[in-house]
């Protein structure tokens, strides 16, 4: 009898996670995040609850479909449950790598790299890998082996027919699965609602070619840290333009070392040059790929954004390119980041101006291709909000018309077991599933409502600074006060005065264009604070800034 149990991801964007179990052996596709509304107070993360897992007692293999956050942000949260290796290719694993790291987990972590068309066999299950295209490299589909049939679980994907590294779809190895026989098919169901096909990652390149022509001061494209093809196409627009190319921003100079490494970017000699070195070269001489397509307030465009970044300064003559979508919930503060920007004299270009985005999902057609292709016996739709899985699965009764038997349709939510077997496959129960909010990246993993958090609060409590400012001045008024619930210390007095003390330097030295910035001023209090308090106290409370506007 095999359990498959989706813990995240469907009926939601993010938080990827699908456990498989036969007999003993539960193993774990993805670990992802979704990251929350930014407005959503002291909350870094969301991750899936584990429940489920720990019920199971043993995870013998975790295995990674590809290095996107809503697929591997969670890993090191799940680790702890997991005894067995981590299976991934190895651009996906460098992009783990850093995480363990963060973690203290590198050294207890057994990473097996596994390359497209290569298998591994954990215990009933054989997992082999197939090479899809999608928006990171070392994207892959896995077809697992299982002793009631094979399971095609296809990850993120879109079919890329002229991919910038090369490495094609593997179409024919879906067929032959497909013909093979497969008992269920799990499929991306993000891009639904598009009709047609969505087009190469080349496709940008036109839209960037004429921003290069028209833009006579620095160029600088936001884009996600893991878009290495984004990279790539810039790279190569501004050694044919003789611009020099600077990636800032933590993650994005990581992950362009992590590409370099492995061959997935290609950088000329003498083209790339550290974020230190942008103002020592005349502006029309300079590309900046940085962090911060999503508006986070701590990112180097939000730096940016307010002249407040330690080496790149904004320009009346610069271009600023969004090469992203917005996920949904970013909106307000990436209209927030524009605005600053625009205040700066500087021409923004997003996605609804040229194409300068291009999605990592397959549309519809490209769905309907899997579909044919595999022709399993089960169908589920997965990787999508419900009315994404919903309209997948009235996409599948057409593609599965008139076909004999036709294929069942098992249109799950996260939770649902889904229980195949010799009287074929049903959603047989439920798991317990929900959310687990993680505030901070290292520790405090809680229940569902933070301010309710009975387990996190109890240990270290919640601290709450009310600040109240002047919305056009951007003045402090009055003293900052500093509210405690369970976050009890010795001299706690003392400490909360420096506190407040702290957070009245932290307004005064913040520009006034981030002192009247709600978003960015609350972010910039909480971090502080929160900074503070580890320091002095070596307690981790909740931090939940509230910013009175006058
Ligand atoms: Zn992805
Ligand atoms: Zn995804």
């Amino acid at each position: 009898m095999l359990d498959i149990v989706p813990l995240g991801g469907l009926g939601e964007f993010g938080m990827n996670m699908l456990a498989l179990s036969w007999g003993e052996t539960t193993i774990v596709v993805d670990a992802g995040v979704m990251f929350p509304d930014p407005e959503l107070l002291g909350v870094d993360r969301v991750i899936a609850d584990l429940t489920y897992l720990q019920q199971k007692g043993r995870v013998a293999a975790l295995v990674l479909t590809h290095g996107h956050e809503d697929h591997i942000g969670a890993v090191p949260h799940v680790l702890p449950l997991v005894d067995g290796p981590v299976y991934g290719t190895p651009f996906t694993l460098a992009l783990l790598a850093p995480k363990l790291e963060e973690h203290d987990l590198t050294d207890s972590t057994d990473l097996r790299p596994l390359r497209p068309s290569e298998r591994a066999t954990i215990g009933p299950f054989t997992v082999e890998f197939i090479r899809v295209t999608h928006s990171v490299p070392g994207s892959v589909a896995l077809a697992i082996h299982t002793p009631v049939g094979v399971i095609v679980h296809t990850g993120d994907f879109k079919i890329d027919q002229t991919p910038i590294d090369g490495e094609h779809f593997d179409l024919h190895r879906f067929a032959e699965l497909g013909a093979s026989g497969v008992l269920a098919l799990l499929a991306d169901s993000t891009n639904i609602d598009r009709p047609g096909v969505t087009g190469s990652e080349r496709e940008v390149v036109d839209a960037f070619e004429e921003i290069f022509t028209s833009t006579s001061g620095k160029l600088i494209v936001a884009a996600f840290s893991s878009s290495i093809y984004r990279m790539q196409i810039l790279v190569d627009l501004a050694t044919q333009f003789e611009r020099k190319v600077a990636f800032v921003g933590r993650g994005m100079a990581r992950n362009a070392q992590i590409a370099q490494d492995l061959g997935y970017l290609r950088i000329p000699a003498g083209v790339q040059i550290r974020d230190s070195e942008v103002s020592s070269h005349p502006a029309l001489d300079v590309l900046c790929m940085v962090t911060g397509s999503q508006g986070e307030p701590m990112s180097a465009l939000s730096r940016i954004a307010i002249d407040d970044h330690r080496h790149v300064k904004l320009g009346r003559d610069d271009t600023v390119v969004l090469s992203a979508r917005s996920i949904p919930g970013n909106e307000r503060a990436i209209g927030r980041v524009m605005n600053h920007l625009a205040r700066r004299g500087a021409i923004v270009i997003s996605e609804g101006d040229k194409h300068v985005h291009v999605s990592g999902h397959g549309s519809a057609e490209e769905l309907k291709l899997v579909l044919s292709l595999v022709r399993p016996r089960y169908f589920v739709p997965m990787h999508g909000e419900y009315r994404q899985l919903a309209r997948h699965a009235r996409v599948a009764e057409r593609v599965f018309a008139g076909r004999d038997p036709s294929p069942t349709i098992l249109l799950a939510e996260n939770g649902d077991i889904l229980r195949f077997d010799d009287e074929g496959g049903r959603i047989a129960g439920k798991a317990p599933v929900g959310r687990v909010l993680i505030d901070g990246t290292r520790t405090g993993e809680v229940g569902d409502e933070v301010l309710r958090d009975r387990r996190h609060l109890a240990e270290d409590g919640l601290v709450v600074p009310v600040v109240a400012i002047n919305r056009q001045t951007g003045e402090l008024e009055g003293a900052p006060e500093i509210i405690t619930r369970g976050f009890v210390m010795e001299d706690s007095e003392a400490l909360l005065a420096d506190g407040a003390r702290l957070l009245v330097e932290v307004v005064e030295h913040a520009s006034l264009e981030e002192r009247t910035d709600h978003g960015l001023i609350k972010e910039k209090l909480r971090v502080e604070l929160r900074r503070f308090l580890r320091k002095r106290s070596g307690r981790r409370p909740f931090v939940l800034p509230v910013i009175m506007e006058i």
